[in-house]
């Protein structure tokens, strides 16, 4: 089975302490069964989990992972090494779609490093590894594959009627009633409040960065959301003022990485 990512998968890497924005800051990161049986062992690492529900860290009251050190490095990374730390602090910013004859690999937005790479590269898909079980490509896939190439063609200008009719400032008002991580999303939704144009007739001031967001919504959530989904996020996204990199990566972290804010914004504005 082949695994694809896009071209600039590869060239990703942590700025760790220089990250404004860590990743181990205000999450709960939850630990897998293997990662947890090696911190049994360890009486300063186990001390700091708790065992309540799906293991995790608990956070500090700053909501600090406990072993972010105040260089912002990872105490259990310095004092075990990289391959000790569980499989969520491993993988993120990855995430994985899985198929039937095939594994998609991308860096999540929600990253300021992967916001970077993400809307700085046109996006193309590669082949970056093979495992040896190989599996056919079922009907369904290859329609949804043929279909998805012909949206990574478009641009999502061109798919604007797939938007809803609502206007800006209507829309940001859903918005502030999702559930949230950083009172600042608040304070950039408040910039759309006097916004009282219709979403589809917004135009884009950097229309590459539009395209290059676009694509990444569409190879991340277009098999499940929809294409209407992968439209609106990218409207919602170039609407907002300020720095592209910091509303997508804002963006991301409030709406893309809550399952009940992606559902509550499908059934609410998209149905
Ligand atoms: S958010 Fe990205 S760059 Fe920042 S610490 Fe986490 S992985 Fe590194």
């Amino acid at each position: 089975m082949n695994i694809f990512a896009p071209d600039y998968y590869k060239k990703f890497k942590c700025i760790a302490d220089k990250c404004r924005h860590n990743c181990c800051i205000g999450w709960e990161i939850d630990i897998d069964g293997e990662t947890l049986s090696f911190y049994q062992t360890q009486s300063n690492i186990i001390n700091k989990i708790s065992l309540e529900d799906t293991p995790h860290f608990i956070q500090e009251k700053n909501g600090r992972c406990p072993f972010l050190n105040n260089r912002n490095l990872c105490d259990i990374i310095a004092n075990h090494g990289e391959e000790r730390l569980c499989q969520i602090c491993r993988d993120h910013p990855r995430f994985r779609n899985f198929f039937e004859s095939r594994t998609e690999i991308g860096l999540g937005l929600t990253c300021e490093a992967a916001a970077r790479l993400i809307l700085d590269n046109d996006f193309s898909l590669e082949i970056i590894g093979t495992d040896d079980q190989p599996a056919a490509q079922t009907q369904e896939e290859t329609e949804f594959l043929e279909f998805r190439n012909g949206v990574f063609k478009r641009s999502p200008e061109s798919l604007s009627f797939t938007l809803p009719e609502i206007k800006l400032n209507e829309l940001a008002k859903v918005f502030k009633r999702l559930e949230r991580l950083d009172p600042e999303w608040d304070d950039l939704l408040d910039t759309l409040k006097n916004r009282n144009e219709d979403l589809k007739d917004v135009e884009f001031d950097q229309p590459q960065y539009a395209k290059r967001l676009f694509d990444y919504f569409v190879f991340r959530h277009l098999h499940v959301c929809g294409l209407d989904f992968c439209v609106l996020c990218t409207y919602f996204v170039m609407c907002l003022d300020g720095d592209v990199y910091e509303n997508a990566r804002m963006f991301s972290s409030e709406i893309e990485y809550s399952d009940q804010n992606i559902e509550t914004i499908i059934e609410k504005v998209l149905d």
